[in-house]
């Protein structure tokens, strides 16, 4: 069966070096992620070693530039997440939290050192970072965060816990945000700092092939030049957010996609009543109107990637494409599931997969409700988060 977003002639609105670009993170995915990947998703495991291949691919930090990042545009990255995400969200969010969390975080608020230090390996995946700003009481309203550092002579003295961290576990250097006397600040805590430990969340049912961890920060102290020297307040996060979400409205887009396609194959090739099931109208009705949906949520994140290249992408319109993207994609999942029958609850089949990741996505990088305030916010004058 066709790629559904033909139905809209979507590639006909990329250049020839987008589509490059895209087809190259598909070929690699179907080579070393989609053969695997259902059972790292059963075994709840990301092999390390992914981290280099996916470095030599070019696609962790992406979007950066120099220290040894492709300095692609916002829709060639955008064109990547929504790859890595139709294969699964895992190892979208894998990327997403190297290049836009850990990596966009040291590039824009790291000193040069700091730069130096860490962007070439973390966009080799030499190194692996991770970004800690949720904590156990605080996650939609992080501005009450109780992780602090205090001045100690020249260092910085950090106590807390950080949870639900992706890579925390896998992670080489964390940017960690603490509330200090002067307003919230960013560290970076590199692994086998004394006091400075992690412990992975098991059991999850959604986002099995990812790593997500708790941090915990007992006396663990820093230099004053492990200190992000140009994040002076809880805005520095948030934009580092901002740069994740844009990856989450094209990767949404991927896991819809990828539904939607086993759906098509599946209902072209089963027979019931002795014919394909694709013959019957209620069959028929869903596999259009989730075409409808899945071409629609990709032009809204083309027209975002091209207002984030003019530099004009407001946070509320991020929102926009964070919600509805994400709302759809589960949508769709989960009623390309019913087109697979009993078949669509094996792990065999990627929709209920792509169904439990996106509970994940729906939930971090601002829940649904939060991005409905944000936009409420913008159109109404009036902040009604509390
Ligand atoms: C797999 C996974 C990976 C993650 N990775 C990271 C990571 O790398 N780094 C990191 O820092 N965090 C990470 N998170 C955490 C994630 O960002 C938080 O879970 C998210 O911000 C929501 O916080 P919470 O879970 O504490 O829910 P809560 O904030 O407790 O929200 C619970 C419910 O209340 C609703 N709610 C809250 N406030 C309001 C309000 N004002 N109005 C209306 N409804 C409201 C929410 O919408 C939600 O439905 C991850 C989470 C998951 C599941």
């Amino acid at each position: 069966m066709p790629d559904p977003l033909q139905l809209l002639d979507i590639p006909s609105l990329l250049s020839d070096e987008e589509r490059a670009i895209q087809a190259t993170v598909a070929a690699f995915l179907a080579d070393h992620v989609r053969p695997h990947v259902a059972s790292w998703f059963e075994e709840g495991v990301l092999p390390r070693e992914l981290a280099r291949e996916l470095g030599k691919l070019g696609v962790l930090g992406m979007h950066l530039e120099g220290y040894g990042c492709a300095g692609t545009s916002a829709l060639a990255y955008g064109l990547a997440c929504l790859e890595l995400e139709a294969a699964d969200s895992g190892i979208r969010s894998f990327v997403s939290v190297q290049g836009s969390l850990s990596m966009y975080s040291i590039r824009q608020y790291g000193s040069e050192e700091q730069k130096q230090e860490w962007l070439p390996r973390l966009a080799a995946g030499e190194a692996i970072g991770c970004f800690g700003l949720t904590e156990p009481d605080f996650g939609s309203n992080p501005s009450g965060m109780r992780t602090h550092a205090v001045r100690d002579g020249a260092d910085w003295v950090l106590n807390g816990a950080k949870t639900w961290i992706t890579n925390g576990g896998l992670a080489d250097v964390a940017t960690v945000w603490a509330r200090t006397e002067e307003g919230f600040r960013g560290f970076l805590v590199p692994r086998g700092t004394p006091g400075f430990s992690t412990r992975d969340i098991k059991n999850k049912l959604s986002m099995r092939a990812s790593v997500t961890s708790e941090l915990v920060l007992e006396d663990v102290r820093l230099p004053e030049s492990a200190r992000l020297p140009l994040a002076t307040s809880l805005r520095a996060p948030l934009s580092c957010l901002n740069e994740a979400r844009f990856g989450i409205v094209f990767g949404a887009v991927g896991a819809a996609r990828d539904s939607l396609q086993a759906a098509l194959d599946y209902a072209g090739t089963r027979i019931q009543f002795d014919k394909p099931i694709a013959a019957f109208q209620l069959t028929q009705r869903k596999l259009a109107s989730m075409s409808v949906q899945v071409n629609t949520a990709m032009l809204l994140a083309l027209h975002l990637a091209r207002l984030k290249e003019a530099g004009t992408l407001k946070p509320e319109q991020i929102s926009v494409g964070k919600y509805n993207n994400v709302e759809t994609a589960i949508a769709v999942a989960r009623e390309s599931r019913t087109i697979l029958g009993a078949n669509g609850i094996s792990s065999e089949y990627s929709p209920l997969r792509h169904a439990n990741n996106l509970e994940s996505v729906l939930t971090y990088e601002g829940t649904s409700d939060i991005h409905l305030l944000s936009i409420g916010h913008a159109l109404t004058g009036i902040a009604s988060f509390r």
